[in-house]
C-alpha cells in the first residue's frame, strides 16, 4: 500500500515535519553527512510568482529539515534550452532560488557535465546521457510543482526526473518519440535510472490553463508527500476531478504494473481538499468533457520578440526567427510545444488550425 500525506499550507510556513511525520520523518530518508539533491522544477527563467518553478520558500522549508536531519541540500535540476553555467545561473537568479542558496548556504549545481547511462529497465530506451550532479547525489529529494502541461496535460510527480535529461536532449527525445504515450514511456524509463526516495510537491500556489510555462497561477494551498510518484499523481488528479489514466504518464504506469495497490491518506483524503473548476491546457479538454479536441497548433503572436529561443529547442527544425518574428513550417511541426514551453514572452499560442 502506499501512503500520500497531504496538508494545507502557505509559503509562510510550510510545516513540511507535519506533513512527513506520517512517512516515518526526514529521518527515514536521510542520515548524517548526505549529499542530498533538491530536484526542482527549473523549467525556465521565471520569478516565483509566475508559477512556473518550485518556490524557493517551499525549497527553504524542506533544506531546512534535511538539515536537521544531518543531511547537506544541494539544488539541482536542467531548464529547458541549452544545459550551461550562463542559464543555470540566469534562472537560479530569476526563480529565487539564488537568494535562498545565499541566505542559507546552500549549493547551487552548476556541474554542467553529462554522463552516458544504460538504462536496464528501459522499455523504449536503453540508453541516454544524464547530468552528473543527480547521479552524484546520495539520496534525491524531488520538489515537483502542480502544473499543467500542454503536451502530457499535466507535470507532477513522474514527470520531474526528465529534468536529469540535458537541456536540448530533451528536446530532441520528443522528435524522437512524438506520441504522447511513447513519450511518457519513455519518461518512466528515465525514471528508472535515477529513483528518488521521496516527492514533495508543492501546490501551495500551482498553475492552471497553458501550462507548463505560459499558464496562470492559481491558489491551491496545498502540499503533498510520498514516497510513490504514480501514487501522488494519481492523488492530485483525485483532488482536481481528472481520470487518473487521462495523463498519458499515469497510462503506462498502469500498464507497466506501477499503480498502487490502494493508497492510503493519513491527513487529508483527496475528497477533503478537492479543488473545483481547475482548468487544463485547451489540449485537454477531453479530460473533462470526453470529446476528443480538435488538434493543436503553435501560432506566433505579435508579441515575438525573435529572440529565437524556439527556433534553438524546435527538434523538427520547424521554426525559423525572419526578420521581427520567428515563423513555423507546419509541414515539419509534430506539436510537441517545446516552442510554447521556453518562448519567454509567452508569443506562442496554441490553437485550432485549418491548415492545407
Ligand atoms: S516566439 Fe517567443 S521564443 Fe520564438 S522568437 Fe518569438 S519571442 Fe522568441
Ligand atoms: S514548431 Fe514547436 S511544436 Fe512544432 S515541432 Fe517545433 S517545437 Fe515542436
Amino acid at each position: 500500500m502506499a501512503t500520500v500525506s497531504i496538508i494545507k499550507a502557505t509559503y509562510s510556513n510550510p510545516e513540511i515535519e507535519t506533513l512527513l511525520a506520517p512517512l516515518g520523518g526526514m529521518e527515514q530518508f536521510v542520515t548524517k553527512d548526505e549529499k542530498v539533491l533538491l530536484k526542482v522544477n527549473l523549467l525556465s527563467a521565471k520569478q516565483p510568482e509566475k508559477a512556473v518553478t518550485t518556490h524557493p520558500e517551499f525549497v527553504r522549508a524542506v533544506a531546512k529539515v534535511v538539515r536537521k536531519a544531518g543531511g547537506e541540500p544541494y539544488i539541482g535540476d536542467s531548464p529547458a534550452g541549452t544545459f550551461s553555467k550562463r542559464g543555470l545561473t540566469k534562472a537560479y537568479k530569476r526563480s529565487g532560488l539564488e537568494s535562498l542558496a545565499k541566505e542559507e548556504e546552500i549549493s547551487l549545481n552548476l556541474n554542467t557535465s553529462v554522463k552516458k547511462v544504460d538504462i536496464h529497465e528501459g522499455k523504449r530506451l536503453q540508453r541516454s546521457p544524464i547530468c552528473e550532479f543527480a547521479l552524484n547525489a546520495d539520496k534525491v529529494i524531488a520538489l515537483p510543482k502542480l502544473k499543467t502541461h500542454s503536451f502530457q496535460y499535466m507535470t507532477l510527480a513522474c514527470k520531474i526526473m526528465y529534468g536529469i535529461v540535458p537541456g536540448l536532449i530533451k528536446a530532441k527525445y520528443h522528435a524522437q518519440f512524438p506520441r504522447k504515450v511513447s513519450f511518457a514511456d519513455m519518461m518512466l524509463d528515465i525514471l528508472t535510472i535515477v529513483k528518488p526516495q521521496l516527492y514533495i510537491m508543492d501546490g501551495i500556489i500551482g498553475m492552471q490553463g497553458q501550462g507548463p510555462a505560459s499558464g496562470d497561477p492559481v491558489k491551491m494551498g496545498l502540499i503533498l508527500a510520498s514516497t510513490d510518484c504514480v501514487a501522488l499523481d494519481i492523488s492530485v488528479c483525485k483532488i482536481l476531478g481528472i481520470e487518473p489514466v487521462g495523463l498519458p504518464v499515469l497510462k503506462r504506469a498502469k500498464v507497466r504494473g506501477l499503480w498502487p495497490e490502494s493508497i492510503d491518506y493519513p491527513i487529508y483524503r483527496p475528497e477533503d481538499v478537492a479543488y473545483k473548476g481547475f482548468k487544463l491546457p485547451n489540449t485537454a479538454d477531453h479530460l473533462l468533457t470526453g470529446k476528443k479536441p480538435p488538434r493543436k497548433s503553435p501560432v506566433i503572436m505579435d508579441n515575438c520578440i525573435a529572440c529565437g529561443d524556439c527556433e534553438s529547442i524546435c527538434p523538427k527544425e520547424a521554426v525559423t526567427v525572419k526578420g521581427q518574428m520567428a515563423e513555423i513550417a507546419y509541414s515539419k511541426c509534430i506539436r510537441c510545444f517545446c516552442c510554447h514551453e521556453v518562448c519567454p514572452e509567452d508569443a506562442i499560442e496554441l490553437r485550432s488550425l485549418k491548415l492545407n
